[in-house]
């Protein structure tokens, strides 16, 4: 394991706020304000979608877009606006949202509707990659980077311990292109308590077939990238133009079962991906980015892959989800996978 200090704080409002270093972190908290927090999301069932939706009305309220000055996920100052993180360096820092969809003491859905409700019992974190209030994975540092990646690792141990969880997801929305209303560097994990619809495909997929395994060898034409032991390439059956996933070339049911050298290389290529993409226009690149481990139980057959979505079609063209994608689930891309590939290659 790499070696880092990890220090779990309980901040005003009772949600639990953890920081991680590879120094010490032995400051004493700053004074905190304590927010209003009193979340009540709930679950409904689409019956002819078969999935659930979530409801959580409270999430209206979040903070958009603050000024630099007022950024919620920046340490504190002495004196200074008080932000998420009550200490004045960390650097990773993990904390329960405030705005959850998921929460782990959920109250009953309302009573009376005309589909089966229930409640959304869950957990939902916000991951600080730095800091700093401007960057991304792709400007942290190679020792920064891996520490983030072994913060991954220990939530998705903490999370699929609780009781309840049956799939865990980290994933990082950048760009408000898609609907970024915090700009410091971030991800968020959501904890599940059901199999999302299309962890629930992909699932099947792989019991049936060692899918990625058979499909990697084949994959030349869509390299983007590459460390020992991972393939970063744009599918050969992307959705999006500049879609990219990054595989490692042995099974792994996520990335708790990886070597030393796995979550080094592997965390390297994640920042290069990044990098590439900000290269192709010259500019921060919006996208999606999910992390897709095992569901619970899946372990044996499940392979363990990160999915980017970017939204952009050309530097000022979005590709947004209109009839045919919203309405019946097909998608047109307008650029081939092969010729995309070709271009996040030679970018940099
Ligand atoms: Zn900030």
């Amino acid at each position: 394991m790499l070696p880092y200090y990890r220090r779990v704080h309980r901040k005003a409002d009772g949600r639990e706020l953890i920081l991680y270093g590879l120094h010490p972190l032995e400051d004493p908290p700053l004074p905190e304000p304590a927010l209003p927090y009193s979340p009540a999301p709930h679950l409904r069932y689409h019956p002819l979608r078969r999935e659930w939706v979530v409801y959580a009305a409270h999430r209206q309220e979040r903070t958009f877009l603050p000024p630099k000055e007022h950024c919620p996920l920046c340490p504190s100052r002495e004196g200074g606006f008080p932000t998420e993180i009550p200490f004045s360096r960390f650097q990773v820092a993990v904390f329960d949202n405030r705005f959850p969809s998921l929460v782990p003491s959920p109250t009953p859905p309302p009573e009376g509707l005309p589909v089966p409700a229930g409640e959304a019992l869950g957990r939902c974190e916000v991951v600080v990659y730095t800091e700093a209030h401007v960057g991304s994975l792709a400007t942290l540092t190679e020792e920064e980077r891996l520490l983030l990646a072994w913060v991954w690792r220990e939530r998705y141990q903490a999370l699929y311990a609780l009781k309840g969880i049956q799939f865990v997801m980290p994933f990082e929305n950048r760009g408000e292109a898609v609907g970024v209303t915090l700009h410091h560097p971030h991800g968020q994990i959501y904890a599940y308590p059901l199999v999302p619809p299309i962890l629930e495909r992909e699932s099947q997929a792989f019991r049936e077939r060692p899918v990625l395994l058979e499909l990697l060898p084949h994959l030349e034409p869509y390299r983007v990238d590459q460390e020992e032991g991972f393939l970063a390439f744009v599918p050969p059956f992307a959705r999006y133009p500049y879609e990219v996933w990054v595989v490692p070339w042995q099974r792994h049911p996520g990335l708790w079962t990886f070597s030393h050298e796995e979550m080094a290389a592997f965390a390297r290529l994640l920042g290069r991906v990044v990098a590439r993409y900000d290269a192709l226009f010259g500019e921060a690149f919006p996208y999606v980015m999910v992390f897709h481990a095992a569901p619970l139980g899946e372990e044996r057959t499940f392979h363990f892959h990160v999915e980017f979505y970017p939204p952009k079609r050309a530097k000022d063209k979005l590709k947004f989800l209109a009839g045919t994608e919203l309405g019946a689930g097909t998608f047109v891309v307008d650029a081939l996978p092969e010729e995309t590939a070709k271009r996040l290659r030679e970018v940099l």
